[in-house]
């Protein structure tokens, strides 16, 4: 520990010259209670001390050469930790492996040692490095480039890579370091130029697996698949050796990924200091005075980007180098202006210790900057998600993190840039106004002491399979034995591709039958994204994802831009392209939308007497229709606008419970309020939900209706926002009772009065929060809750009855009356999947309420200001 206990350094004055080093290192414990005196109300609802842990080293294998020992010396490591050797044996005995553990653990060694070894060994042998950023790739191929290795070459292979480098590196590297896009769209399509790399390949390796989740998981799935395939053609069958952050279950989730049996290793034991990690909620504000835009959301709480903000101006001043983490890159900077501003007034020249830090800077100045904050030259820094910093950067006094990360995998890597070894350091996270971060900060059990998420991806969604099976017989005819390989869901897929006229059908295999490759984008968004454009200069301003762009850039849509207001002046879908000019009107415009949902299949379910909870396939529709414009100041409407838009469709995958009105009025909800109640329980439903799924609220998109054509009862819809599904709404279903258990007490514990951001009212309403009600919604879930319980309980599993999470993966196979749905209370709903309006249908005693409500990605985005991201 380093020196602390004395007084808080004095600010340097004006023309003084800034101290530089390292800050002094307060302690973690002195720090918070400086920070938190400076409330008048204790923002701390829970505090965490994370112990040190003192590192367990191991030998070096018999195998790994004297060499390369050697340089692994001259770069500091004298040897291993056990976890790194332990993957190092298992891949070097060539069984696939994930190593699963946190930040700066040294997963890189895992992978580097047997593959290195190989290549030092076997002159022949070659190794593919793949990372999800070129920057990481970047960063991978200096750590290797350093060892100073005879004979590896590693090169990078990316976008950027010059053409005339290409050719160089695919005949003489033999560590080339790439990823999963250039797979895709390079390297596996052009395989004939790499049969020589490819019929040499030891070893893949796949780095921050983790991040490979949801639809962009299932992509590279294939792409993994059509790696092996390629692969086996050039009779090669190559080790896979992954690493990921720590996750829950990466075992399984590295076997889904890859398709292949794959062993974990998951015990850190490399030594780091102990972390005090305070949950902080931001003080209540005032209520709002005249002239704050209060739109849709009444905001209880002061913003979290604020309180970040002042966070990292105090520690700054207490001389505490910190890093800030925001969700989104506008918010670090707005962290970064505010706090630079605070420290100016209070020192002028202060505020030039922070910086922001965001993915649009160059490499070398991201590097320059994190070089700064290790050194103390700087001494905060507001940033974007942990992947776009350096391995390097770690040993921090304090980590700020701004809003629930949406992960416990993500909490924990950037917490763990915190504390160097030997010393303690601070994390702090900050609630942001929203029901899942305020169940957080109130229940710490959900975020210590429980194991991290499992990544959760869905190779056999069809929507990815086809386009994938369709670019694998691109490269060369499918055969049946290839279907096997990809997986549940091909040959149906490949059927399909043969019915569309994509794949010829020959006694040999399936030919593509086009001379075209098929156009297949791993990071596919719903849609080609839209393009923004200021007419009068033909400057790009940005680009708005195909899914959005009716929301936000629809004509007269006021649109911001890195603070700069524009208003749409037209949208054209067919180019791809809204057309706008600056402008700064006093009202900010609301689109609005129909949406309605159709069941098309279910695929299970849970017979819990008045209610139902159910799997399946949907069709949801929906079309913006109009929108509203409202003054800034007072939130006072306008006017309405009509817009001509086109409909859109999504089939996807979606979980859903009925109630039967009987036992509702029986729990004491009057028939008037059956709207209001599902529509809340169905608000606090997709909020809580990326506690139980590795999803963004974003990702996912609900309905409720008092009664549904389809179901005949009350229900409450939550689908993926994907094509196809991402495995959001499966996971939804497995974790039912635990998830609409959260969801209750984050609605019943909160302290509003009649519903805020914190439990029920959702940032993305397509109906305005209206209505609304929050002590039935309750009631609703409460209902829910009991049936579901007694449900398992009937079928007798040992911890049946046990309400949070006994239930857990009990409603998937075993209970009596769940199973593969072939009648299950369900009229059997248009198979043909004609989405026929059936939501607006909706009838059960609504008012006002002639719609169903929904908040979906694809269907709508309450503009704010132009702003549509949450903070
Ligand atoms: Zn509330
Ligand atoms: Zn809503």
């Amino acid at each position: 520990m380093t020196s602390d206990s004395g007084p808080a350094p004095l600010p340097p004055r004006r023309g003084q010259k800034l101290p530089s080093g390292r800050g002094p290192g307060r302690p973690p414990a002195e720090l918070l209670r400086r920070l938190r005196a400076r409330h008048a109300t204790d923002p701390v609802t829970h505090v965490e001390r994370v112990p040190a842990r003192a590192g367990e080293p191991a030998a070096w294998p018999a195998w790994a050469p004297e060499e390369l020992r050697a340089a692994f010396a001259r770069r500091g490591v004298v040897a291993p930790w056990r976890h790194q050797a332990e993957a190092a044996e298992l891949a070097y005995a060539g069984r696939h492996v994930v190593v699963a553990t946190g930040t700066a653990s040294g997963k890189s060694l895992a992978y580097q040692l047997p593959a290195l070894a190989t290549l030092l060994t076997d002159p022949r042998a070659t190794v593919l490095y793949l990372a999800p950023t070129k920057a990481l790739a970047a960063d991978q191929l200096r750590a290797v480039a350093g060892l100073e290795l005879e004979g590896v070459r590693p090169a990078c292979y990316d976008g950027d890579t010059p053409r005339t480098e290409r050719e160089w590196i695919r005949r003489h590297s033999r560590f080339v370091l790439t990823n999963p896009d250039m797979l895709h769209h390079g390297i596996l399509p052009g395989h004939a130029h790499w049969s020589g790399f490819l019929r040499r390949l030891a070893y893949v390796v796949i780095d921050e697996c983790h991040t490979y989740r949801g639809v962009f998981g299932s992509h590279v799935a294939h792409v993994l698949r059509r790696l092996r395939r390629q692969c086996a053609r050039y009779g090669r069958t190559p080790v896979f050796v992954l690493a990921s952050a720590t996750s829950g279950d990466p075992a399984t989730a590295a076997g889904r990924l890859t398709g292949l049996p794959v062993a974990a290793v998951t015990e850190d034991t490399s030594p780091r200091g102990g972390v005090t990690f305070a949950l902080w909620e931001p003080p209540l504000l005032p209520p709002p005075s005249v002239g704050e835009e209060v739109a849709d959301l009444v905001s209880v709480r002061r913003s979290a980007l604020r309180e970040t903000a002042d966070l990292l101006a105090d520690s700054v001043v207490e001389g505490v180098r910190t890093l800030a983490f925001v969700r989104s890159r506008r918010g670090a900077e707005v962290v970064a202006a505010n706090a630079r501003r605070a420290l100016d007034e209070a020192v002028p020249g202060l505020g030039d210790r922070v910086a922001a830090y965001r993915a649009g800077y160059l490499r070398e100045e991201r590097r320059e900057l994190e070089r700064a904050l290790l050194h103390g030259d700087l001494l905060g820094l507001a940033s974007t998600n942990a992947l776009e910093l350096g391995v390097d950067l770690v040993g921090l006094d304090s980590v700020l993190i701004c809003g629930w990360p949406g992960t416990r995998a993500s909490l924990w890597q950037q917490a763990g840039r915190a504390g160097r070894s030997g010393d303690e350091a601070l994390a702090v996270l900050v609630a942001r106004d929203d029901p899942l971060d305020t169940y957080l900060v109130h229940h710490p059990e959900a975020l210590f002491g429980r194991p991290v998420e499992a990544t959760v991806l869905d190779p056999a969604n069809p929507y990815v399979l086809a386009p994938q099976l369709a670019c694998a017989a691109h490269e060369a005819p499918l055969t049946a034995a290839d279907l096997e390989l990809f997986g549940e869901g091909a040959k149906e897929a490949v059927d399909s591709l043969v019915e569309a006229g994509a794949l010829r059908q020959r006694p040999t295999g399936w030919y593509w039958r086009h001379r075209e490759r098929p156009e297949v984008d791993l990071r596919g968004e719903d849609g080609a994204p839209v393009c923004v454009v200021e007419e009068s200069t033909g400057r790009l301003l940005g680009t708005v994802d195909g899914g959005s762009s009716h929301f936000l850039v629809h004509p007269g849509a006021v649109y911001l831009h890195q603070g700069v207001s524009y208003v749409v002046d037209s949208l054209d879908l067919a180019d791809g392209c809204a057309l706008v000019h600056a402008e700064e009107p006093d009202w900010s415009t609301h689109a609005r939308d129909v949406t309605s949902l159709s069941v098309v299949s279910v695929r299970s379910y849970v017979d819990a007497g008045p209610v139902g909870l159910f799997l399946g396939e949907v069709d949801v529709t929906s079309q913006v229709v109009s929108y509203q414009r409202r003054r800034i100041a007072t939130g006072e409407v306008i006017d309405t606008r009509p817009l001509d838009l086109p409909a859109r469709e999504l089939r996807t995958v979606a979980v859903w419970f009925t109630v039967s009105p009987g036992s509702l009025a029986t729990a004491g909800v009057e028939a008037a309020d059956i709207p209001g109640a599902l529509h809340a329980a169905e608000h606090a439903g997709i909020g809580l939900l990326p506690l139980m799924a590795t999803c963004d609220r974003w990702d996912i998109g609900g309905l409720s209706t008092a009664l549904h054509p389809d179901t005949e009862a009350p229900t409450v819809f939550v689908y993926d926002g994907h094509p196809g599904g991402a495995g959001f709404a499966e996971r939804a279903y497995r974790t039912a009772a635990a998830w609409l258990r959260a969801t209750r007490d984050a609605i019943a514990e909160c302290g509003c009065e009649t519903g805020c951001p914190s439990c029920v009212q959702s940032p993305k309403c397509g109906n305005g929060n209206n209505p609304l009600s929050k002590p039935d919604a309750v009631k609703v879930l409460d209902v829910v809750l009991a049936n579901l319980a007694r449900g398992n309980a009937a079928q007798a599993s040992p911890a049946g009855a046990a309400g949070a999470t006994g239930s857990d993966e009990a409603t998937d196979g075993g209970p009596a009356g769940s199973g593969e749905a072939t009648d299950g209370g369900l009229r059997d709903a248009a198979p043909g999947g004609a989405a026929g309006g059936s939501g607006a249908a909706a009838g059960g005693g609504s008012r006002e309420a002639a719609l169903p409500r929904q908040d979906g990605r694809a269907s709508e985005r309450t503009v704010t200001g132009g702003s549509s991201t949450p903070d």
